[in-house]
């Protein structure tokens, strides 16, 4: 079974549902500081949250620079990904509104297809091919070959979370290199993630 991420207009601005853009969550009285690129500094870009059996998985990447800062790369420094628990949850706002959020946001609905694999649901799936946001869970599928990253607290190949497509709108995509994919990995033990994309 492979269960696609679809957009979904009526599924917007719920702390602890999938979404793209918008605003990330964090728990409520916790301070937090907004995640900031190993290489420029800068506040990173928030791109979107996902829930899973260990947590809300929220994914950063600099969009300072486009290109200059790593921001493929699992171990660059140039994007985080976070797991925090999915209880008291509320809105978390940056320092630079212009630079670390994307203001269109996209709710998520899980669909269910008994495809065999990622690209054969996409390629098949009936409503607009555009709705369609990436997968969670099942096997990646790779652009360029296998870069699932080691864990840094068991040393293993880490659990694939998450496939993720730039987006519906091009004004208001995720900057995956331009019709690139993401991948989301995660430790359950340590919960910690990583991300990388390829394109
Ligand atoms: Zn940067
Ligand atoms: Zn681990």
């Amino acid at each position: 079974m492979i269960r696609l991420l679809v957009a979904d207009n009526s599924k917007k601005s719920i702390l602890e549902e999938t979404s793209f853009g918008g605003l990330p969550v964090k728990e409520i009285d916790k301070i937090v500081e907004w995640p900031k690129c190993r290489t420029c500094e800068a506040e990173m870009q928030y791109q979107g949250k996902i829930k899973t059996d260990i947590g809300i998985e929220l994914i950063f990447m600099c969009n300072n620079d486009p290109g200059m800062c790593d921001d493929w790369d699992a171990e660059g420094g140039g994007n985080k990904a976070i797991i925090i628990d999915e209880k008291n949850l509320e809105f978390f706002k940056p320092t630079d509104a212009k630079l670390s959020i994307r203001e269109t946001e996209y709710g998520v609905t899980i669909a269910e297809t008994e495809n065999v694999d990622y690209d054969s649901a996409r390629e098949n799936w009936e409503g607009n091919k555009r709705d369609v946001l990436g997968q969670l869970y099942g096997e990646p599928s790779w652009i360029q070959g296998d870069e699932t990253p080691e864990c840094d607290c068991c040393n293993k190949p880490m659990r694939f979370v998450a496939q993720l497509e730039e987006g519906p709108d091009h004004r208001t995509a995720m900057n995956f290199g331009g019709g690139g994919v993401a991948y989301l990995f995660d430790c359950i033990k340590g919960k910690t993630a990583k991300f990388l994309w390829q394109s």
